[in-house]
């Protein structure tokens, strides 16, 4: 179990030391701010969605701790490629997983996310956590910007 762990921390030490898709996209389809004031995790988020709902490219820029930057790094590589409605169901329960008492991770949904599973542990960082995720929500439903609290 400790070895699961360390592999799980060593994750999010390299997505937040080297996050991937940390780049602007041009034009993009979707596109949000999210501001985390407990932390002052900040980030934009874009999303190109093709007709048939088929997140074609995820990207995100912003300046935050590990954690906001590291979940945001694997958000863009895990959502890749995949529906705007399966984007979804992989935030509902990765937000119960980090914020509800006894929900195990289905690492089929989660992926490499499921190496923040961790984060439950400590509240006050649950919100840097899953800030990509709100702000993703926030650009799909085109609202713009969100902010945690
Ligand atoms: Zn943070």
């Amino acid at each position: 179990m400790s070895d699961l762990l360390d592999l799980y921390k060593e994750v999010v030490i390299d997505h937040g030391r080297r996050p991937r898709n940390f780049r602007v996209i041009e034009a993009p389809s979707h596109k949000a701010d999210g501001y985390n004031p407990l932390c002052g995790d900040r980030l934009t988020l874009y999303v190109q969605v093709d007709n048939d709902g088929v997140i074609q490219d995820v990207a995100f820029k912003g300046s935050g701790c590990a954690i906001s930057t590291a979940s945001a790094s694997l958000l863009t590589e895990h959502l890749r490629g995949k529906t705007v409605e399966q984007a979804a169901k992989i935030f509902d329960h990765f937000h119960r997983v980090l914020t509800e008492d006894g929900v195990d991770s289905d690492s089929t949904l989660l992926g490499k996310l499921a190496a923040l599973e961790g984060v439950r542990q400590y509240p006050t960082r649950v919100k840097c956590a899953t800030l990509a995720w709100h702000t993703l929500h926030s650009a799909l439903n085109d609202e713009g910007h969100v902010t945690t609290e």
